[in-house]
């Protein structure tokens, strides 16, 4: 087709793209590409920050959108005040059409938005807060988005529609185990205050430069130095051999879900910016729940789009 229409070659990157964040506009720099195109994921990353003009091809699942409304309808009672939606940016062309028509036999439908993210859209790292809602049907298969829902709302009720099996049900996520193993991980960090190594992802746009200068600035706060590298990835044999002996924790600015997920198979505490603020005293813990914000326009200074204040620059 590019070769037909175009009369270009095409460059196909072979690199990992696990989520909206990986957009690889360095390395289309770097083989000389004059545009790129990224397929099946949000337009994240804006496209004036790229290095190279992005073209975003969106992706839609379609599926049987009437079974849902009628599975909705059967289980949820007209009393129900409301209902919320959440999905994947594959399933989030469906909510206009489940809106309208729901809207008469529920009080309330919403479709709730954390910017930049689209209305109803939820990543692996940042969701819209529900904060006591009763009802939020998340619309996918897998546990991975869901769960930055359950961790940013977790006093909520909350169902899964998964439109391949066509099944809803009630799911659950225990917050406090959750809390505990954080909370575990940060005092043995706290407790061994000495050699930091900061990674930054290597993978796309994971590891921001605006996160990694607020964090710099914490450490020059605190008059603590620490050794940074670059890497595409974090894995046990890489925090092993890179930590034997010289590193005491690793802070990790790329995704906070290797942190939260595989937090206890390392054999460091692998700390997420949010964490690194908790640890140096600018962050108040709160016990109940866990920030999902680190691409929401709105989110804590930890965040990739919040420039820092003033007067945190001393
Ligand atoms: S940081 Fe992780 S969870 Fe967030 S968009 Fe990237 S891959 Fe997904």
């Amino acid at each position: 087709f590019f070769k037909r229409f175009f009369f270009r070659e095409p460059v196909i990157s072979n690199r990992i793209s696990f989520g909206a964040c990986c957009i690889d506009d360095i390395f289309f720099k770097l083989v000389g590409a004059d545009t790129s195109f990224h397929y099946g994921h949000s337009c994240l990353v804006p496209i004036i920050k790229c290095l190279v003009p992005i073209s975003y091809i969106f992706l839609e699942i379609y599926f049987d959108q009437s079974f849902l409304v009628e599975i909705l309808k059967k289980n949820f009672g007209k009393a129900e005040s409301s209902l919320n939606f959440l999905s994947t940016i594959q399933f989030i062309s469906c909510f206009k059409k489940i809106e309208n028509e729901l809207i008469f036999y529920f009080k309330k439908i919403k479709i709730p938005q954390n910017k930049p993210l689209s209305p109803g859209e939820t990543l692996g790292c940042t969701s819209p807060s529900l904060w006591n809602s009763k009802n939020i049907v998340y619309i996918g298969d897998g546990r991975f988005h869901l769960e930055s829902c359950m961790i940013e709302s977790p006093n909520s009720r909350f169902f899964q529609y998964n439109p391949f099996s066509h099944l809803l049900f009630v799911t659950e996520f225990s917050i406090k185990e959750f809390l505990e193993e954080r909370k575990f991980i940060l005092l043995k960090s706290i407790i061994n205050q000495k050699n930091f190594c900061f990674i930054t992802g290597a993978l796309g746009r994971q590891g921001d430069a605006n996160i990694f200068k607020k964090i710099k600035e914490i450490f020059k706060i605190k008059k603590f130095k620490f050794f940074s590298i670059f890497s595409t990835e974090i894995s046990i044999d890489k925090l092993d051999i890179l930590g034997f002996k010289k590193i005491d924790i690793f802070i990790q600015i790329a995704c906070p879900r290797l942190s939260y997920d595989w937090g206890k198979i390392f054999n460091f505490p692998l700390l997420t910016s949010f964490e690194v603020s908790v640890l140096f005293g600018f962050t108040v813990l709160n016990n109940t729940r866990y920030s999902m914000d680190y691409f929401s326009n709105s989110g804590g200074f930890w965040t990739t789009y919040i420039k820092p204040k003033k007067k945190f620059f001393f």
